[in-house]
């Protein structure tokens, strides 16, 4: 199966991506951690990318396309994949679809996480990373309206949207991602 997850800073995209990958045994890419360890590894994407993530701008699609392309074409990511926070743009979801058509192997769903805005600066505001301050925050919803959010109409057009309803307990909001993948296995 291949999979991505949508959704907003704070909607819960991690905890229930780990709990998917465990269940359905998918490799877990999520572009936030990959650019996380590059930037503490200080390599030269990752210092690049920093400038970026602190103030809670999207990095150019091309930083991040490079990346992930490569990533795609490790042997471990045959067994299927659970790509969380990638795409976010839509020169980056067209550039996903061109390389998996091209190895004529297209996504199977996208499961978009749903939560109002409210909701999301109060789960952000106690989470406490370090682009979790107020006013980065603003700036990370602001990027996700603009940028990321047409993807739902983008994947919705192809008929592989899901979308889940993400307020309610970690179990709650598990139980309703098994119903959807359960349903297109
Ligand atoms: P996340 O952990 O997914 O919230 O990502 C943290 C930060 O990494 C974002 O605010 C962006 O600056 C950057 N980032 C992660 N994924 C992408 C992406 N697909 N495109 C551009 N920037 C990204």
């Amino acid at each position: 199966m291949k999979m991505v997850f949508v959704g907003p800073p704070g909607a819960g995209k991690g905890t229930q991506a780990e709990k998917i990958i465990a269940k359905y045994g998918l490799l877990h890419l999520s572009t936030g951690d990959m650019l996380r360890a590059a930037r503490d590894a200080k390599t030269p994407i990752g210092i690049k990318a920093e400038e970026y993530m602190s103030s809670g701008q999207l990095v150019p699609d091309e930083v991040i396309i490079g990346i992930v392309v490569d990533r795609l074409a490790q042997p471990d990511a045959k067994k299927g994949f659970l790509l969380d926070g990638f795409p976010r743009t839509l020169v980056q979801a067209g550039e996903l679809d061109r390389n998996l058509n091209a190895a004529s192997d297209p996504l199977d769903v996208v499961l978009e996480l749903r939560v109002p805005e409210d909701e999301l600066y109060k789960r952000l505001a106690s989470r406490g990373r370090a682009d979790d301050k107020p006013e980065v925050i603003k700036e990370r919803l602001v990027a996700y309206r603009k940028q990321t959010e047409p993807l739902v109409e983008y994947y919705s057009k192809q008929g592989i949207l899901k979308t889940i309803d993400g307020i309610g307990s970690v179990d709650e909001i598990f139980a309703r991602v098994e119903k959807v993948l359960d349903s297109c296995r």
